[in-house]
């Protein structure tokens, strides 16, 4: 066996002796994977595929055991440590250059108690997954709008999606995580048991521990009335400033979006996306205005599976394009927000870019700011600046693009970003995902559950012990 070199906590570097090493895959029941290694190529890609992160080791966790056997082996040796869920964040936090990737990936089993409502669900399952065992039983829970985001990382940041209006977001229906501390012990969080690492599990990111299983209230959730409708781009003011009325009047079974996009026909338009989580006749009549307000290049809403809806998004966001993005919290949609989107819209360097609004929803506005570590509750919309392009000599032209436009659009913001949207390079700084009190709370959890800064591939949150 090989010796390693590996980038510690503080960024140094140091030597591990093949005892380590040895020690650490003898306690493994899943494979560990140094460079040159059969699987190991493959299993650092990110979903964005601008990033090339190059971890010392990965190792395939298989179950908490594994987890255990990864931080009690980092933390001894100082070995930087990042966390793998769905890999699906466009800062890809999920991997480092030189440390351990602690890669949940294998841990996605799902189950489902359809008496009690609920399911467990393993921190490296993705949506896909999470919602194909849910809806077997006709029940499902507020998720990603694309298939292949990780339930991790979304729920621990907030979760937005398209039952938010009913049931809230993702991490209003966290019943409880089991969770890897810093320090090796495995704790439940839960409206019971360490409330207080509950409330920051719900919205402080990964900053606290390896959550190895979420714990979810479902929801019986059967046909919904779903689809996009799409308007020629010259009518796109008119579109948007319905979109702003429509959404904004809406009861809580209705959820949307609206974007500026590119169809893969070439064609530049303003579209909105809806979904109808209730009876379908109902349905028709509260989204017959969208449907009226026209004429429309197409109408597809229509009623179909749950999961089909949560597919609809994949083939617009792929595993492996190149990805660059701008978000941040919208409480309204003004006229020169409209315009300013419009203008650099009509410049938009790549057919795979879009911009636009995914509404928090209903019920997730109505959540007490200081319920949970998502705070933002006042925020109507994450707005966002979604650039991808295929070949990586576009970067720096699509990069400008995005920077320009978030610069523009900026007298037109809520001021709060979400942090499932931040990256290094956000205009607005970590503190403004929440509100001042909420950080110094998440700054005491921290002090509290991990001082030494163990978990810090994050959006991270500094212990000031
Ligand atoms: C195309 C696209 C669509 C999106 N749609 C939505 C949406 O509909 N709603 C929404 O709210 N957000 C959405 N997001 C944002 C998404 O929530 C974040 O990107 C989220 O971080 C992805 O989680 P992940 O587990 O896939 O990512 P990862 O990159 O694996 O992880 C993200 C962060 O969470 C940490 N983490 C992951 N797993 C664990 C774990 N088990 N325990 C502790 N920490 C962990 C990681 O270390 C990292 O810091 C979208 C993003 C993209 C790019």
């Amino acid at each position: 066996m090989r010796e390693l070199r590996v980038t510690t906590l503080r960024g140094g570097e140091t030597t591990l002796q093949n005892t380590v090493l040895a020690d650490l895959k003898a306690h493994c029941r899943g494979p560990v994977l140094l460079p040159g290694d059969d699987g190991y190529d493959t299993t650092r890609q990110l979903w964005n595929g601008m990033l090339d992160k190059r971890p010392a080791l990965i190792a395939r966790c298989t179950g908490v055991a594994d987890v255990l056997a990864c931080v009690n082996f980092a933390r001894p040796h100082n070995v930087l440590v990042a966390v793998r869920g769905g890999d699906h964040s466009v800062a890809g936090n999920a991997s480092c250059h030189g440390g351990l990737m602690l890669d949940l990936s294998l841990m996605k089993s799902v189950r489902v108690d359809p008496v009690k409502q609920t399911a467990r669900a393993g921190g490296g399952s993705r949506w896909g997954d999470f919602d194909h065992e849910t809806q077997t039983f006709g029940l499902a829970t507020t998720g990603g709008i694309n298939s292949d985001t990780g339930i991790a990382g979304l729920t621990l940041g907030g979760g937005l999606g398209w039952l938010a209006g009913k049931y809230g977001l993702a991490c209003d229906n966290l019943l409880s995580a089991d969770v890897v501390t810093a320090d090796g012990r495995l704790l439940t969080a839960s409206a019971t048991e360490n409330q207080d690492l509950f409330w920051g599990l719900r919205g402080g990111s990964g900053n606290f521990g390896v959550v190895t299983s979420f714990e979810y209230q479902l929801h019986r959730v059967d046909l919904v009335l779903a689809g996009m409708v799409v308007y020629p781009f010259e009518r796109a003011k008119e579109v948007l400033r319905f979109y702003s009325n429509f959404s904004t009047t809406i009861p809580d079974e209705v959820n949307t979006m609206g974007a500026l996009l590119t169809t893969p026909e070439g064609l530049r338009v303003a579209a909105i996306a809806v979904c109808y989580n209730g009876a379908l006749a109902e349905g028709e009549k509260i989204l017959r205005p969208l449907r009226e307000f026209g004429p429309p290049l197409a109408d597809q809403i229509s009623p179909m599976p749950y999961t089909a809806l949560q597919s609809m998004m994949d083939p617009t966001f792929p595993r492996g394009r190149q990805y660059y993005w701008k978000a941040s919290l919208m409480n309204h949609i003004s006229d020169e927000a409209i315009n300013i989107m419009i203008e650099h819209f009509s410049a938009v360097p790549s057919p795979h870019t879009l911009m636009g609004f995914q509404q928090l929803g209903n019920a997730a506005n109505r959540v007490s700011g200081d319920a949970t570590a998502f705070s933002h509750r006042d925020a109507l919309y994450d707005f966002l600046m979604l650039s991808a392009w295929e070949d990586s000599a576009e970067a720096e032209r699509n990069v400008q693009w995005t920077r320009a436009l978030d610069n523009a659009i900026q007298p037109c913001l809520h001021g709060g970003i979400y942090v499932n949207a931040f990256t290094e390079d956000s205009k607005q700084g970590l503190r403004d995902a929440y509100r001042p009190e909420t950080y110094a709370r998440l700054v005491a959890l921290k002090n509290k559950y991990d001082p030494t800064n163990f978990f810090r591939i994050n959006p991270n949150i500094q212990p000031t012990v």
